[in-house]
């Protein structure tokens, strides 16, 4: 570790470093999102909010009983919803102490980090990863190994290199499934390879290697296909989710974690006290009542996948005839989409000063790469199309 600098502790300090990029592009954020003609940056909602989500939260701020706003961890409410839809959508039968309710998939992340790792474990993570995946690692005392997935290979998971980056200290491995930023949703032989190497290397180690199953866009799936779980590959895999993706409604936080049934009962048993031991002591970290008692309703509503999906085809369509190299994804909110410029900071740059906002890839180990959010409006991506055309057409800058 380095030195000790100011009131911080060197963690969080080496951590907010290693977050530049990002904090620097954030910083910026605010006051160009105002005045942009396209905002592509986050998988945020540009329109109102879907019929009914609000009135949902309104029916459940009225209370029920004297204990309605009392201290709850995870309502039975809530977690019978959840393990409702397990059954029904995934054909998985989870008990009901085995599912957490949590602010999001962001609280499920980090309270199962900091569960299953402690200091001078390691944890392993494909790249390009989610943002936060080596901040919230490190935050567990752990360490971040990190596996490069490769686009040659159509972005599916290096079994492989996987299998060499495991030593005795690995204690967990996240996948991130459809992938964000890929958008690859990992097919099921490239996930039952995985399985096959974290099985035997779970035994060669002497201690189960966990797969962290993070399922934020399980539910948006694009052409019909059918969501294939890492879970359903691997015993030792816990679900991490948010209804963030499906209702497009990332602040209002709630998701989950479950515990598969083929974990077994000994270590799952240990887990229900070790969540609920970290959940209080990380700060309480279960959703507001109101949302834990609206959950069983909110199951049943999502965005409008085939809108999603023809802007998604849209944006496709569009930037390839303008002569973009891109990656069509199988899910999640996003369009990878190769810089035509050396610089990619310069493009993105270029293009804000055009009032088009896109997201650098080196916030998430691409330098010359940029991330389109497609939940952007239709209104914005006919704004935008005519300046992306042009844009690819002027001179490459430095
Ligand atoms: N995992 C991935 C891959 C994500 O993209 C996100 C949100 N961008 C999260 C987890 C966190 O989701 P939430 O904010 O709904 O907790």
């Amino acid at each position: 570790m380095t030195e000790r600098n100011g009131p911080i502790s060197r963690l969080i300090d080496e951590i907010t470093r290693e977050h530049a990029t990002f904090l620097n592009f954030f910083g910026k954020y605010d006051e160009r999102g105002a005045t942009a003609i396209a905002d592509f940056v986050a998988g945020n909602p540009q329109e109102m909010p879907i019929p009914g989500f609000a009135e949902t939260l309104i029916k459940w701020t009225k209370p029920t009983s004297k204990d309605h706003f009392a201290y709850k961890q995870s309502i039975p409410e809530a977690r019978r919803a959840v393990q409702a839809s397990l059954a029904k959508l995934r054909g998985l039968k989870v008990d009901l102490d085995d599912i957490f309710m949590t602010g999001g998939a962001f609280q499920a992340l980090s309270v199962t980090l900091r569960a299953l790792a402690e200091t001078g474990d390691e944890v392993i993570y494909l790249s390009p990863p989610w943002f936060f995946y080596r901040g919230m690692i490190r935050m567990s005392g752990a360490t971040p190994v990190r596996v490069p997935v490769d686009a040659a290979q159509g972005w599916d998971i290096p079994v492989d290199k996987v299998d060499a980056a495991i030593t005795a200290r690995t204690r967990a491995i996240i996948v991130n499934s459809p992938c964000n930023p890929t958008g690859r949703m990992y097919p099921r032989e490239n996930l039952d390879r995985l399985g096959d190497v974290l099985r035997k290397a779970s035994k060669r180690v002497g201690h189960p290697i966990f797969l962290i199953s993070d399922e934020a866009y399980s539910r948006i799936m694009f052409d019909g296909v059918h969501y294939e779980s890492p879970v359903d590959s691997y015993a030792y895999s816990i679900v991490v989710y948010t209804y963030g993706k499906q209702l497009l409604t990332p602040g209002e936080r709630v998701g989950y974690v479950a515990l598969p049934p083929s974990i077994p009962i000994a270590e799952r048993e240990a887990l229900r006290n070790a969540y609920a031991m970290t959940q209080v002591l990380m700060g309480w970290l279960w959703p507001n009542t109101i949302l834990q008692y609206a959950v069983a309703e909110l199951e049943g509503m999502s965005i409008d996948i085939a809108h999603l999906q023809q802007k998604r085809d849209r944006v496709v369509k569009g930037m390839r005839d303008a002569g973009y190299r891109l990656n069509v994804p199988d899910g999640t909110f996003y369009v990878l989409v190769d810089s035509p410029w050396a610089d990619a900071d310069a493009f993105i740059e270029h293009l804000a000063s055009q009032r088009v906002l896109v997201l650098p890839g080196a916030t998430f180990e691409m330098p010359k790469h940029f991330r389109l959010s497609i939940t952007a409006s239709d209104a914005m991506i006919d704004a935008a199309l005519p300046v992306f055309a042009a844009a690819i057409k002027e001179p490459a800058r430095v």
